[in-house]
């Protein structure tokens, strides 16, 4: 994959986690390793994940360094490249500091099951011990797709970039219900049940059909067409 494609990548996931409403002020960061080297695209601070152009996604090293210097980077970024060591199957990372994954982040804990999409999270979602930037890339484990940063927001991961943006979205809608939930005398889902959904979801290709949808809203809210295969 070309430089320009994975900008492009990252460019048009950022459009579509903002078409979800997710990260509608300054911070979140999306971004997407360049295979094979210690380096990875992301965007830059100083813009809204729905401002973004294709000159707002820099290239930078696992040092920290930006290749394409000038543009200020969150200062948060450093779990990124600590992600990426650790995990090298993981080839894209999303954190946004939406609505419901901060309010449920305030649980210091994974949502519980209220819904069957939730059920990709059980037993696969690490809680960060705080959020210094440290400490959260080692709290990832082999298996985990997301990652709690107690009063702060999420991380979604994937091996691509869609997966993982798509994850964002559903895990977004799972921490919603557990917000709103959590203090009522609704019924978590009982672990048995939780089983057999999870096995009914893994014969379905739901996160690839949300990527289709989120890179359609996308392409709506900019006038532009969904690019092509990515
Ligand atoms: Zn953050």
């Amino acid at each position: 994959m070309s430089s320009d494609e994975i900008r492009s990548q990252v460019l048009e996931a950022c459009h579509a986690l903002a078409a979800y409403e997710l990260g509608p002020g300054i911070g979140g960061h999306v971004s997407m390793r360049v295979p094979g080297e210690e380096r990875y695209w992301v965007n830059v601070l100083d813009r809204c994940f729905e401002e973004m152009t294709s000159d707002d996604i820099v290239l930078m090293d696992f040092d920290g360094t930006v290749i394409e210097a000038g543009r200020t980077i969150s200062p948060g970024i450093g779990f990124h490249p600590g992600i990426y060591r650790i995990r090298p199957d993981v080839g894209a990372i999303v954190h946004t500091h939406g609505y419901w994954v901060t309010a449920q982040s305030a649980f210091a804990r994974p949502p519980q099951a209220w819904h069957n999409l939730s059920t990709y999270f059980q037993g696969r979602t690490a809680v960060a011990p705080d959020d210094d930037i440290e400490s959260i890339a080692p709290a990832l484990g082999s298996d985990d797709i997301a990652i709690v940063i107690p009063w702060h927001g999420a991380i979604t991961v994937d091996a691509e970039l869609g997966i993982a943006a798509a994850l964002h979205v559903t895990f977004d809608y799972a921490c919603k219900l557990d917000v709103t939930l959590s203090d009522s005398s609704a019924t978590p889902m009982p672990d048995d049940h939780l089983q057999h959904i999870r096995q009914l979801l893994g014969t379905a290709n739901y996160l690839e059909l949300t990527w289709d949808l989120m890179r359609r809203k996308a392409a709506r809210a900019h006038g532009s067409r969904p690019s092509i295969g990515a």
